[in-house]
């Protein structure tokens, strides 16, 4: 099915029921409301001259107009390209020249982030254009520029004012249009976080982010009594694959506590909104936890949930089992490229299984464990994790080779390392890349730093190989020091000897403030290992 397919029918079983809540907007839908509102924009982007395959950009925290505008560009075929809040000038101007945005929606400001401010740095001549007739030099693509607020100024368009151009005649079309549309239609682009290197603009078809969705709140037994909470970002799959989608796909009501994330809005609406269900983050349920120290909640009416982006200590999960009363809470692993979930947990395995473990493979979804040679390894051997099925991406846009790299034979390469035991429980295990060769022997980055985690003086860690004359790659860690610490490197190569095999102990550690990051919180080792590199020349 394509995604308007399913609103369709989700609007036409559960009319009256509530959709969507935006808390922070003080805005309430019902699937009906929802619907009829998603017609009117969609009618109002025909009018702009936008067409199937044509991109358009969303550029905004957690809104309203993004799961409009999600659902609106979908029904007519437009491409919707999701653009990170966190994003500044230089990753916006990337992210809309690679894909050749048309036109761009975008709230105002979110946090320090002024996006009109933005834009207008990027094009200065959208001052003296009237909206729909840019011409910019650095955005040659771009067209239009759409602000959620009343008074964006000159060369912008509101909502408002778009939604008002949606006309009876334009929303009579929307049916005709809609058929046309086909299920491995490109709808949708996610760039990936960055982590290994620049950004990759993932593909995808309404096929996949439809079904993939559905299996995710199919495996925590979703139906239209469910209420889901969802406080991570809708720019990401988290939040509008496995959140918006994967409500659609049952009738359950989505609820949104703010445009980003807070730990008190979202207990709120845990509490006041009776939902079932919460998304987040490890470090978000932390947060929560925590809240709810200080204030106690009824939290009755919960049940269960999605924990996934990091591994969860099995402490918190006892934490968020007891205290959120989410005792069928499941974990999952996915990628940007992959829809994304190809492995979570049931919601009655075992609390230590969900812990070490990503859980079993999702229906319809082959899956391989390789080695170096691409042989499939035996039973609970590592190897680099590889997925066959309805989820891998098209592509990665305007990016052939990086694609035929990653998609072979129709084998998403996800280029991490992973292991599968008997009863088919996956451990994820570190990322290919990162593995150390030193002088013949494999060093897994990960077995180090948990072990160097250990020690009471050590706050963060990230363990990575640089290029050596003699063993091809040495092992370099880099160590954030606890709070009011001073750590001495010498101090942590004691520390590993005769506790881990000589060739795992780092030839160099290096004491830092702070590590480099993706702006999703991901370590970025290849920058590491490139300073480390000048450094040691
Ligand atoms: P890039 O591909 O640009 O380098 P990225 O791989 O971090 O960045 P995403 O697609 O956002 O971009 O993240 C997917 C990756 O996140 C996976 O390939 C995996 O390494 C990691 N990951 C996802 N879920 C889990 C999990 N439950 N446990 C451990 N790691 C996970
Ligand atoms: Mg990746």
């Amino acid at each position: 099915k394509t995604i308007p397919q399913v609103l369709a029918g989700t609007a036409a079983r559960f009319p009256d029921r509530e959709a969507a809540v935006f808390r922070a907007q003080g805005i309430r839908r019902t699937w009906s409301e929802f619907a009829a509102e998603v017609d009117r924009l969609a009618a109002a982007f025909l009018s702009l001259g936008l067409e199937k395959g044509d991109r358009v950009g969303i550029w905004s925290p957690n809104r309203h107009e993004w799961v409009l505008t999600q659902f609106a560009t979908a029904r007519i075929g437009i491409i919707l390209v999701n653009i990170n809040p966190a994003y500044r000038l230089s990753e916006l101007d990337y992210a809309l020249n690679k894909v050749g945005c048309k036109a761009l929606v975008t709230a105002a400001s979110f946090k320090t982030s002024d996006y009109i401010g933005m834009i207008r740095t990027l094009a200065p001549e959208l001052a003296a254009c009237e909206p729909g007739r840019l011409v910019s030099k650095n955005l040659p693509h771009l067209k239009w520029v759409v602000g959620m607020s009343a008074d964006a100024g000159s060369g912008i368009l509101s909502f408002d004012e778009l939604m008002a151009m949606g006309t009876e005649e334009g929303i009579a079309r929307l049916d005709a249009i809609t058929g046309t549309l086909a299920p491995n239609d490109a709808i949708n682009i996610q760039f990936t976080s960055g982590t290994t290197g620049a950004p990759k603009g993932a593909t995808l078809t309404h096929r996949n982010i439809v079904n993939n969705a559905r299996f995710v709140t199919g495996r925590i037994n979703f139906t239209e009594s469910d209420r889901l909470c969802i406080p991570v970002p809708l720019y990401h799959c988290f939040g509008m694959v496995m959140g918006v989608l994967g409500c659609v796909a049952y009738g359950s009501a989505m609820i949104f506590p703010g445009e980003g994330f807070e730990a008190e809005p979202a207990l709120e609406a845990l509490e006041e909104e009776k939902c079932t269900a919460c998304y987040g983050v490890p470090t978000m349920f932390i947060a929560m936890l925590e809240a709810l120290k200080a204030q106690p909640r009824d939290l009755s009416s919960m049940r269960t949930g999605v924990m996934a982006g990091a591994p969860c200590p099995e402490q918190v999960m006892k934490r968020v089992n007891a205290d959120m009363n989410m005792p069928e809470v499941t974990i999952c692993y996915g990628m940007t490229e992959t829809s994304p979930v190809s492995f979570q947990s049931f919601v009655d395995d075992p609390t230590d299984k969900r812990c070490a473990t990503v859980g079993r493979i999702h229906p319809h979804l082959e899956v391989r464990i390789v080695d170096e040679t691409g042989r499939t390894v035996p039973v609970g051997e590592q190897g680099e994790l590889c997925t066959k099925g309805y989820s891998v991406m098209l592509g990665y846009w305007d990016e052939e080779e990086r694609t035929a790299d990653a998609i072979r034979d129709g084998w998403m390469h996800t280029g991490d390392l992973a292991r599968i035991d008997a009863e088919g429980f996956c451990s994820i295990t570190g990322r290919v890349k990162d593995m150390i060769i030193r002088g013949g022997e494999n060093v897994y980055p990960r077995e180090i730093e948990e072990f160097l985690f250990r020690h009471p003086k050590v706050s963060a860690v990230q363990v990575f190989g640089v290029p050596d004359e003699k063993y091809g790659e040495i092992v370099c860690a880099w160590i954030i020091p606890a709070p009011g610490e001073d750590v001495d490197p010498e101090e942590i190569r004691e520390f590993c000897r005769g506790q881990i095999a000589h060739y795992k102990v780092p030839a160099h550690v290096r004491i830092v403030a702070e590590l480099p990051m993706t702006i999703t919180g991901k370590p970025q080792k290849f920058i590491m290992r490139d300073q480390m590199v000048d450094m040691l020349a």
